[in-house]
């Protein structure tokens, strides 16, 4: 079957730790056909102090570089695909709108590392409680809300990120479980819209073994009439390229999905399970 990862980070994020050959590598080296290296733009600065304006975290031009180094290194063993993660649209608009008008992607996923006026999930280190754990998780699903009515992207990113650092880091048992009746309207819109939804399996590679979404997300997804769904690793070291990706297909068949998506030039094209 036809094998992809199509959320990744090379070395032009500031979390990701290898260049974009190395990724088509190790691409290769597991069987993948497809990869599209999908690497940070935040829209609200989530880097701030480093080389970019504080209002925008992107470096394309790093990009350009390595995806042009990493084309010639593949030739024809590997589609390999422009992509972008574009997060906190919902904060600055007009650079998202700006960003995307500005350069050829061929795939566009949306996403949420943060709430207004608190820094990234990742970086708050005061959680203090499952309460408040919970209380930031549904000011997390309105935002996702605002996030989801952005024009312009193809797939929607890791529903439920904040968890991964609740449980990972903090040791709170929290889950988007509770909140799942509240998404049902989000998953609604993205299936009526034409939005694809992410499968985000970079929670498998830790014991807790949960995935961004969660299989009852994912169903619930196909219940209101969503049809394509994108899988990813969320590698940000060539090791992790392809991680688990068999199993996130797995996951698709079991919410009852014939097929998984990979957009080429922000056209999905369906391949089957
Ligand atoms: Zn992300
Ligand atoms: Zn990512």
């Amino acid at each position: 079957m036809y094998r992809s990862d199509v959320h990744t980070h090379s070395d032009a994020s500031p979390d990701g730790h290898d260049a974009p050959a190395a990724l088509a590598a190790a691409a290769i080296d597991c069987g993948l056909n497809a990869l599209c290296v999908t690497d940070h733009c935040e829209c609200n600065g989530f880097f701030p102090g480093d080389h970019m304006p504080d209002y925008l975290y992107y470096n394309d031009t790093r990009y350009d570089e390595g995806m042009a180094e990493a084309a010639e290194a593949v030739k024809g063993r590997l589609t390999l695909l422009r992509g972008v993660e574009i997060a906190q649209g919902h904060e600055r608009p007009e650079i998202y709108r700006e960003i995307l008008a500005s350069h050829r992607f061929d795939f566009v996923l949306a996403s949420l590392h943060n709430l207004r006026g608190l820094p990234d999930f990742y970086y708050i280190d005061d959680y203090r409680s499952e309460a408040c754990c919970n209380e930031l998780l549904a000011r997390y699903v309105s935002e996702l809300f605002e996030t989801a009515r952005l024009p312009g992207y193809d797939s929607f990113a890791h529903i439920g990120y904040p968890v991964r650092y609740m449980r990972y880091k903090y040791g709170f048992n929290v889950s988007m479980d509770p909140f799942t009746d509240a998404l049902e309207p989000l998953l609604r819109y993205l299936a009526e819209n034409g939005k694809a939804l992410e499968l985000n399996v970079s929670g498998l590679r830790n014991p807790e073994r949960i995935t961004f979404p969660s299989l009852s997300v994912l169903k619930l997804f196909r219940a209101v009439g969503g049809e394509m769904v994108t899988v990813g690793t969320d590698a940000h070291r060539s090791r992790d390229i392809g991680s688990h990706i068999d199993d996130g297909y797995e996951l698709l068949r079991q919410a009852g999905f014939g097929y998984h998506t990979v957009f080429v030039d922000r056209k999905p094209v369906l391949h089957r399970l």
